[in-house]
């Protein structure tokens, strides 16, 4: 396998299937059974999952909600979804473990990058709950430094789109992929790959990204393979 240990970025509106709000349960298990593919060839797999689905920190600000709290009600949303795989990845027969960066013992370890690391070591699933535990920050930014924090070979973003465009292609015919890209081409073209904070720290750190479609099924085992499949951006 190209990479030994991935960190698997999935937003929250990807759990939504063709919802719009809350969970899909089908979608849950096709995504359990694509991070199956990559268990059962040795991949060591942490995931960070983000929570636009249930609540978003900025959408409370605009409606009047003093902004911290409503970041914190998003970081809640985060360790619901994150509960919510480790269900669908246990009943795939998958061994996970959840950590927070907002202590809830009863549901989940507190985040402890040691322990993380020796969670991999012995093939079991980490996900990263309540993002970085800061308001202001995103998810992106949370699995970018996790991904750093635990030296995963790369930050493995799943989308709906299946790679960087010239242009958003849901709006713009025209828009052409690219296969690779650099870090300094995306600031350069003023590409839109994360949020700045989170793509900073990934440039700093070296760490590449590739964006995906996760919703097609083998793109993440043909990633793990070698495949080049989406965009990669590295130095
Ligand atoms: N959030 C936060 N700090 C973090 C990560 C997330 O405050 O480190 C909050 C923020 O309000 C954000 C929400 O949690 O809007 C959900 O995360 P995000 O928007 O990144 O989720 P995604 O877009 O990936 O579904």
């Amino acid at each position: 396998m190209k990479y030994k240990r991935i960190l698997l970025k999935l937003s929250g509106e990807a759990l939504m299937g063709d919802r719009q709000y809350g969970i899909d349960p089908k979608r849950l298990a096709e995504y359990a059974n694509e991070i199956k593919q990559i268990h059962d060839k040795g991949v060591e797999i942490a995931v960070v999952i983000g929570g636009g689905n249930i609540f978003r920190g900025v959408a409370g600000a605009s409606n009047g909600m003093d902004r911290v709290q409503g970041d914190y009600m998003g970081m809640l949303a985060t360790v619901i979804n994150g509960m919510a795989l480790q269900g669908a990845l246990e009943d795939a027969g998958m061994p996970t473990r959840l950590q927070t960066a907002l202590k809830i013992e009863a549901i989940a370890e507190p985040y402890i990058k040691r322990r993380a690391v020796r969670h991999l070591e012995k093939g079991r699933i980490v996900i990263f709950g309540a993002g970085t535990g800061n308001p202001y920050f995103t998810t992106d930014t949370a699995a970018v430094l996790r991904g750093v924090e635990v030296h995963a070979d790369v930050i493995l973003k799943g989308t709906r789109v299946d790679g960087i465009y010239t242009a958003d292609p849901e709006k713009d015919a025209t828009a052409t992929k690219y296969d690779t890209l650099t870090f300094d081409d995306v600031l350069k073209k003023g590409l839109n790959v994360m949020d700045t904070t989170a793509f900073t720290l990934s440039q700093e750190n070296e760490l590449p990204i590739i964006v995906f479609d996760m919703n097609k099924a083998g793109n993440l085992v043909r990633i793990c393979e070698g495949e080049l499949v989406g965009t990669t951006v590295n130095v």
